[in-house]
């Protein structure tokens, strides 16, 4: 099944025996030419002329720009606390990724050129040149870290590798070595508004087939309604939702919750895309530029408020920048939070009684929860401290009767990534996903056991994608990954439902 060895699930967690250079084979396709230049970088694939300088002036830059970067660059004492929390490492052995170990491998060339024991005695402080030998290695570790921010959780001084391996590739970017995957995607976002470059007629199409097959199931109309102006709603969902499993079944959720709330909303053929990748290539101006899409979606079809699906990523980009990059939305409702999640919508609608729960229908499943890391540590759903993982528990337990959590030391802020997120959901990175899902696959493996789990429900498209290939390789099967509107949608019943069925029943006797 792989050309590589699928790590053997334990039922404790073993941190490994190092094993040097494990992955330093591993690197992602490099971005051609006119991706990089769509995205306003230079180069295509090779390091440009004066790559050098250039990534030393770009170094300059972000340290005088984002004073955290400096402050990370300065204040790791190497205490260790670190090492044995990235789910790369426990999945490959490769001592390069440990966190503290990434961190070095930018920091080591901001000792030698902007700090004075590195240029005077550069061994003595472990300060490196800035060889392409450097950056090969940074081009490679920087592309097998999730930007999941575990490891900060548990660094005394709350260093967040993340935002270093943001810093990284969007300097690497600079100098000609973008990732090809993630700026391929984004030229799409920018052409044609989503990451599938789904157009909108096949957008219109996907929708109208939803409605149909939604009607089919339930006898009812439930719209899925595309650039309508004047709705209250705009909901941004990330294109996975239009048609791929488990994320289709999501998507037919939210439309159903709405449907019973009976508010207006919309989909946005401009912004027919969650994602936001520049997220993962550590890019503000593409970031924004994307985020942009959203502001005009919602001005130009006049919706008073703006939810987001299931999408982790999209999400901490939009509960952290959205008010900066695309803000002031002063044009929107006063009375909602801009942005609001759709677990917020759900979770409200479930508080206020007004949707109509038969939880038997979720009665063939056993659920666990997986908490994306985006959602779990770089952001939050709701208004108090933890929301975020007490909102989705709720809901499933709202529309489940059967639900048992993973090990403690596994969810909340201590969850394992999926392997997949941070840009790194790519075939050429097959090997890293596959064995930096190894802590996640453990703790499931033992709370199937333990307790007869069935399913896996996420509120992350790329956790929902990720697990749809890695399961079958540690001996599950993809469909044991849901979406937890998909849930919802098992579970809801709503107005006229069925009564179709009863009318042709009643005719018959
Ligand atoms: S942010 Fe996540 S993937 Fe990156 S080094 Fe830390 S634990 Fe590993
Ligand atoms: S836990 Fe923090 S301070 Fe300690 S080695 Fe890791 S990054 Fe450095």
């Amino acid at each position: 099944m792989a050309d590589f060895e699928v790590p053997e699930t334990r039922e404790f967690p073993v941190i490994p025996t190092i094993m040097e250079g494990a992955m330093a084979h591993s690197s992602p396709y490099l971005a051609k030419e006119q991706f990089q230049q769509q995205l306003g970088f230079p180069g295509d694939g090779k390091l440009i002329d004066g790559w050098k300088e250039t990534f030393l002036i770009k170094l300059a830059e972000m340290l005088g720009k984002y004073r955290s970067l400096q402050v990370f660059m300065d204040i790791c004492v190497k205490c260790g606390a670190c090492t044995d929390k990235c789910h790369y490492f426990l999945g490959t052995a490769d001592p390069k990724n440990m966190p503290v170990a990434r961190q070095d491998l930018l920091r080591k060339v901001y000792r030698r050129y902007f700090t004075l024991p590195g240029k005077l005695f550069p061994k003595l402080v472990g300060a490196v040149d800035l060889t392409e030998e450097v950056i090969d290695d940074m081009y490679s570790y920087y592309h097998q870290c999730s930007e999941c921010r575990r490891c900060s959780v548990f660094c005394p001084y709350g260093i967040d590798t993340a935002e270093v391996t943001m810093a990284a590739r969007d300097i690497l970017a600079h100098i000609g070595k973008g990732q090809k995957y993630s700026n391929e995607i984004i030229a799409k976002v920018h052409k044609i508004g989503n990451n599938l470059g789904l157009p909108e007629p096949a957008l219109a199409d996907t929708l109208e087939g939803l409605e149909e097959e939604v009607e089919e199931d339930t006898g009812v109309k439930v719209r899925y309604p595309l650039d309508e102006k004047g709705a209250d709603i705009l909901l941004v969902t990330p294109s996975a939702d239009f048609f791929a499993e488990p994320h289709v079944d999501g998507l037919i959720g939210y439309g159903k919750v709405f449907h019973a709330a009976g508010v207006s909303w919309t989909i946005s053929s401009k912004a027919s895309e969650a994602a936001n990748f520049g997220l993962f290539i550590g890019n503000y101006e593409n970031m924004r530029e994307i985020s942009l899409r959203i502001r005009e979606a919602a001005k130009d079809l006049g919706v008073k408020r703006i939810i987001f699906g299931e999408c982790g990523h999209a999400w901490r980009v939009a509960y952290n920048f959205l008010n900066t990059l695309a803000g002031p939305w002063d044009f929107l409702d006063p009375n909602y939070p801009v942005p609001q999640h759709i677990l917020e919508f759900t979770s409200d609608c479930l508080d206020r009684g007004i949707l109509n729960i038969d939880k038997s229908e979720n009665d063939h499943m056993t659920l666990t929860f997986h908490d994306s890391c985006n959602i779990a540590r770089a952001s939050r759903i709701g208004s108090f401290p933890g929301s975020q993982f007490t909102i989705p528990r709720k809901v499933i337990k709202a529309v489940c009767n059967n639900f048992y959590d993973m090990a403690p030391e596994t969810i909340h802020d201590s969850t394992f990534c999926c392997g997949g997120g941070g840009g790194l959901l790519t075939d050429d990175l097959i090997e890293l996903r596959i064995k930096g899902a190894l802590p996640r696959m453990e703790a499931l493996k033992n709370v199937i056991a333990n307790n007869g789990v069935t399913h896996m429900a996420a509120i992350c498209a790329i956790c929902k994608s990720q697990f749809t290939k890695v399961l079958p390789y540690y001996g599950m099967t993809m469909d044991q990954i849901v979406s937890v509107h998909q849930l919802v949608s098992n579970a809801i019943i709503l107005e006229g439902q069925g009564e179709e069925d009863e009318n042709e029943t009643d005719e018959a006797a």
